[in-house]
């Protein structure tokens, strides 16, 4: 603390008491030199007296001697100036003026000569009074000689004085100058050290306090600024930590994207819908991670929504439900059901626990394809809603897409009539499906079947009851045939069956199956019922031949040996026969 009776303070009061010391002191010496000039008045009024009472005996021993040059006149001028000088001195003044008194009886003329005798009273007293003047003149030397020790000794003594009290202030304030400059410099060490909020306190309004004041604006300054400098780092930081926060967003964005756009790529690359979906599964529990999904496709019935794929939902999913179950399919659009409004909930959620809920509707020119469900314990971040837009808008488009490559690979490769591949698929799949079976070392059977009299139904019943023929016959190959057999119509009233890993005895076994199954075949016009029967011809791979166009040849070569067999009948190529030109109805 600097105090208010500091360092001026304590000045002020020790130059005061030097100054009221020197005045007094002043005051002691101005009397004290009065008293001594009054002394030295004295010492010379007695000298001259001395005079004088010489100059008085000298005169008056002249007049003892000669009477008539007696001076009268300077007689009582001396007088009168020895009684000017005792006027100090009353009892010498007495003495004078009765001195002067029996001068006067003694200088009366009583002598008839005229002149007096002076006796020798007048001398004694003479001698008496110069004594006396002596004696005062001795005394006033002494008063003198004393008067001037004792001024010498109150100058030494008040110089020592004002020496010992000036010491003692300069020791004084240099003790406070000390203790001062002590704490100013411990401040200055405690606020250098970090601790901005010191300060010094400060009572007074000296130099030294004006010091201090001036270091506690300097360090509540300091303070200030290095507030200001602590707010613009958080501010910094913050601002930092945004960026890095938005840098991560982005970056999180950017591998979304990025996860998207590898899903629309494999998407691209899928040869069927079909595929898509099985992809679609797994990709999108990776691309919106933290809760729950399910994938639902329309059917081809356009009657459910079937599940494609989830994740996180083990339990009370459901396999299928109707488009109407759905809010998302009926608005046609994003529906979001918050967790405090758990009536908005689709009931194909069926009792599901609480939590944000969602359907986003996969749309592609107003049909619908399916839709994606998702479900949040906790309200998600609101990015998934930008996120989720972006999927459902890319996947309805590549899923849109798909379906319409779908669509047009499927009337490429699909016969109208009978819904069964066509020859162009055929001819694609034979060299696919004899690659296949040499690779796996694996027998590939041909078959191809012709309707037998097949133009009698065009001339007796028209062309229509024809068609609905060959409608039949391809919906039971279809049937009969197993998962892995492809059936194409070769063309008008012939179809053509591959049949991977199929070989003898199996394959005359499946024939006669084949032959017998069509016989028995159903087809009613006007209430007539048709008799169907075709002949069949096979060829295997690779115990005939490993050429696609010579197994077709074959098989062909075997159909006709049916027919000229009497139809209704199967045959199957006997032995291996060297290469044979089918013409262009067998060139692949
Ligand atoms: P075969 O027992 O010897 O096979 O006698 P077929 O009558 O079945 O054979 P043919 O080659 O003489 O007659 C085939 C007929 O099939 C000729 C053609 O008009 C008819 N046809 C071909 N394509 C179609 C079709 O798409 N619809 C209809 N209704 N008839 C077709
Ligand atoms: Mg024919
Ligand atoms: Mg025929």
């Amino acid at each position: 603390m600097l105090r208010r009776w500091s360092v001026r303070s304590k000045l002020q009061l020790g130059f005061g008491s030097c100054v009221l010391l020197l005045l007094c002191m002043s005051a002691l010496f101005y009397t004290r030199t009065q008293e001594l000039s009054h002394s030295a008045v004295l010492l010379v009024n007695s000298h001259e007296s001395i005079l004088h009472l010489k100059t008085l005996e000298r005169e008056l021993i002249q007049f003892g001697l000669e009477p008539r040059d007696f001076d009268l006149q300077l007689v009582n001028r001396e007088m009168e100036r020895l009684l000017s000088l005792s006027e100090s001195e009353p009892q010498q003044h007495e003495r004078y003026l009765r001195f002067r008194s029996l001068l006067k009886r003694r200088l009366r003329p009583s002598d008839p000569s005229g002149m007096p005798r002076l006796g020798d009273d007048i001398q004694t007293q003479l001698e008496l009074l110069l004594n006396e003047e002596r004696s005062l003149l001795q005394l006033r030397q002494e008063s003198l000689a004393y008067g001037s020790d004792n001024n010498r000794i109150g100058l030494a003594l008040g110089t020592l004085g004002c020496a010992l009290l000036m010491g003692a202030v300069a020791g004084m304030v240099h003790r406070d100058l000390a203790r001062s400059v002590q704490l100013l410099v411990q401040a200055s060490r405690q606020v250098g050290q970090g601790d901005y909020s010191f300060r010094l306190t400060v009572e007074g309004s000296d130099e030294l306090i004006s010091v201090g004041e001036a270091f506690n604006t300097m360090a509540a300054q300091v303070q200030g600024e290095r507030e200001k400098l602590l707010e613009a780092q958080s501010e910094l930081r913050a601002s930092n930590l945004g960026l890095e926060q938005r840098a991560n967003e982005l970056q999180q964005r950017s591998q979304e994207s990025l996860q998207l756009q590898q899903l629309m790529e494999l998407l691209q690359t899928a040869s069927t819908l079909e595929e898509a979906v099985k992809l679609l599964g797994p990709r999108l529990s990776r691309l919106l991670p933290g809760g729950c999904g399910a994938l639902y496709f329309l059917n081809t019935a356009r009657t459910m929504l079937e599940l494609s794929g989830s994740w996180g939902l083990e339990e009370g999913i459901e396999a299928a439900f109707a488009p109407e179950e759905c809010w998302g399919l009926r608005r046609a659009k994003e529906h979001v059901v918050p967790a405090e409004q758990p009536e908005l909930r689709c009931s194909h959620w069926g009792p599901s626990q609480p939590g944000w809920f969602s359907c986003s509707p996969l749309l592609a020119h107003g049909e619908i394809l399916g839709v994606i469900s998702l479900y949040y314990p906790e309200v998600p971040h609101e990015s998934l809603g930008l996120l989720l837009r972006s999927i459902t808008e890319q996947l309805s488009l590549a899923l849109a897409n798909l379906r319409l490559r779908d669509s047009l690979r499927q009337q490429s490769i699909r016969d109208a009539l009978t819904g069964l591949y066509n020859r162009r698929f055929l001819e694609e799949s034979l060299q696919r499906e004899v690659a296949r079976s040499q690779r796996r070392a694996q027998s590939l059977s041909v078959v191809m079947l012709d309707v037998d009299h097949f133009k009698r139904f065009n001339d007796s019943y028209g062309h229509e009851v024809g068609d609905q023929v060959l409608q039949s016959v391809g919906e039971y190959l279809q049937t009969a045939v197993r998962g892995e057999d492809v059936v194409c119509r070769f063309g008008g009233e012939e179809f053509c069956l591959l049949c991977p890993t199929l070989k003898e005895p199996e394959l005359s076994i499946r024939l006669e199956q084949l032959r017998q199954g069509l016989e028995s075949l159903s087809v009613v016009h006007q209430g007539e019922r048709l008799r169907i029967t075709a002949s069949f011809g096979a060829a295997i791979c690779p115990e005939h031949t490993s050429d696609g166009t010579q197994l077709l040849l074959l098989a062909d070569q075997a159909l006709y040996e049916a027919k000229r067999g009497g139809r209704n009948t199967y045959r199957v190529t006997q032995e291996p026969v060297k290469a044979q030109t089918g013409g262009e109805r067998f060139s692949l």
